[in-house]
């Protein structure tokens, strides 16, 4: 089947264990979410997924598709078509975001393609007209100077121009403004396809008001402690997240 299949992974960080046994599994054309508190490991999980050197994998398997990436460098799991979205998106000073993603896109291509640069520019405006990135941009460099707004513009940019697999996007949302997360949205459900598996990472309902997810999870504690469908994120914002945090000890729902 083709999916990203997380199989009971537990991941630390300087010996203190985050991710606690988790499974999660993200099928190709269904865009799940994951909620939860501040510091309940969201960010760890995806940057496990993306291959972080940072983290220590203590047990468990991500399979892309039946294959377990979690041995290939970071690199390697982007080009398998891997893609991640982070919650604050580097800087990279000297390096334009034309030169950047043309890099990005080369890097995916079968080994002896050339990217052709018409080409390239012709799909680099498109996109970019799509999230309402002025092309003055083309010539600034990575992130350098950006609002919250125009970075998370420039990460799903980015995720629009490789076209990977399975996107992971890590609090897309979190400031924006009404207008800027209608533009990121729309850019994202523009993205939505049979063949690639999304998981979103947010912290408010808000942001699936814009992109409906077919699964909500609640982590917490480093475990999905509830699975649900989209009304799961309504009852969240309803409740809060105690509501969750006093039933965690109960089985979740796979
Ligand atoms: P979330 O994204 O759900 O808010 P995170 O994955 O960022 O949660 O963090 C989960 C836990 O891991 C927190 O307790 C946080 O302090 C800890 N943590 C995350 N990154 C690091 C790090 N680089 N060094 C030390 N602790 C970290
Ligand atoms: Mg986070």
């Amino acid at each position: 089947m083709q999916q990203l299949e997380i199989k009971n992974l537990s991941a630390a960080i300087g010996g203190n264990p985050i991710i606690r046994e988790l499974n999660l599994s993200v099928a190709a054309g269904e865009v799940h979410a994951i909620m939860g508190p501040n510091g309940s490991g969201k960010s760890t999980l995806a940057k496990v997924i993306a291959g972080h050197p940072d983290y220590e994998v203590g047990g468990g398997e991500v399979l892309m598709d039946g294959e377990n990436i979690l041995e290939l460098e970071p690199d390697e799991r982007a080009r398998k078509g891997i893609f991640m979205a982070f919650q604050y998106p580097s800087e990279v000073p000297g390096v334009t975001i034309a030169n950047f993603l043309r890099a990005a896109v080369q890097a995916r291509l079968p080994e002896g393609e050339e990217l052709e640069a018409t080409e390239y520019y012709a799909r680099l405006y498109e996109k970019m007209d799509q999230l309402e990135i002025p092309r003055a941009f083309t010539s600034r460099a990575v992130n350098e100077g950006f609002s919250g707004g125009e970075k998370k513009r420039c990460e799903i940019l980015q995720m629009a121009m490789v076209e990977p697999r399975y996107a992971i996007l890590d609090e897309t949302d979190s400031g924006l403004d009404i207008d800027a997360l209608k533009i990121v949205a729309n850019g994202v459900n523009a993205l939505r396809s049979p063949a690639r598996g999304m998981l979103l990472i947010t912290h408010y309902q808000r942001l699936l008001n814009y992109i409906v997810p077919d699964f909500v999870h609640v982590m917490v504690q480093g475990r999905i402690v509830r699975s649900g469908g989209k009304d799961l994120a309504l009852e969240l914002e309803e409740k809060g997240y105690d509501w969750i945090r006093e039933h965690a000890a109960e089985p979740a729902i796979a």
